[in-house]
């Protein structure tokens, strides 16, 4: 039995545990797809991007892969939630500022949490995909150096953006953090640049964040974060 509340945002982990190179996957993919049915994240030592789009969840890798994921894949962070996206309107040829500004319906940001889901083609598709790294791991910076950088044009796919209001960078990333998925799985990842060509502009405002911690992991519950640059290094890195 599952109550499908669709005011929810689940999140597990923080961006901030990553910054020290907390990394260790502490939530297995069947768990966290009992919160949601769509969805970003990263893998265990920063495995790839992760999307869920309908159910299913897909990792794109350093090689430039799209993956299906096994139940038991392991996250350290990763965001979720129930699809009941409203069809706000259509964009064409339109940049990240652009896409920004018609989600934000004109206001300069929000206090709100919503989603942004943009179903179309796209005249310029630019991706990273980190690399996992092995234990012992390091900070993230250090881990996000490799990575690598996909590009492509005119490309069909689906864009999934989370917003996060500014008072929650570091749980999460303030603003937008978005990944992409080709319909033909040519190419995906977390999100640094793109235009819109054509495509239909859906937005899902959440009235509720339920954020999940790793309670039983050792290292997260010793870490003191007092001494992380946390803001700076997530502003950097995502
Ligand atoms: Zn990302």
């Amino acid at each position: 039995m599952n109550m499908k509340n669709t005011n929810i945002l689940y999140q597990h982990g923080t961006l901030a545990l990553l910054v020290p190179g907390l990394l260790t996957g502490t939530l297995k993919m069947k768990n966290l797809l009992s919160h949601g049915d769509t969805g970003i994240g990263t893998g265990e030592g920063l495995d790839g991007e992760l999307i869920i789009l309908n159910g299913i969840a897909y990792q794109a890798d350093s090689f430039g892969k799209v993956n299906p994921i096994s139940s038991e894949f392991t996250v350290p962070f990763a965001n979720i939630h129930y699809a009941d996206y409203k069809k706000l309107t259509t964009i064409a040829n339109a940049s990240p500022a652009d896409l920004a500004k018609a989600a934000l319906q004109g206001k300069p940001n929000s206090n709100n949490f919503f989603s942004v889901l943009v179903k179309g083609t796209f005249s310029y598709m630019k991706t990273r995909a980190v690399a996992k790294s092995e234990r012992p791991f390091s900070t993230l910076a250090e881990t996000a150096k490799n990575q690598s950088v996909f590009e492509t044009k005119n490309v069909a796919g689906t864009l999934l953006s989370y917003y996060s209001p500014s008072l929650f960078h570091g749980a999460a990333v303030a603003g937008y953090h978005s990944h992409f998925l080709a319909s033909d799985h040519s190419i995906g990842g977390h999100v640094l640049d793109f235009k819109i060509d054509q495509g239909t502009l859906s937005l899902q405002q959440f009235d509720t964040l339920e954020q999940h911690l790793p309670i039983d992991n050792e290292e997260f519950n010793a870490h003191d974060f007092s001494k992380d640059d946390i803001a700076n290094t997530i502003s950097q890195a995502e």
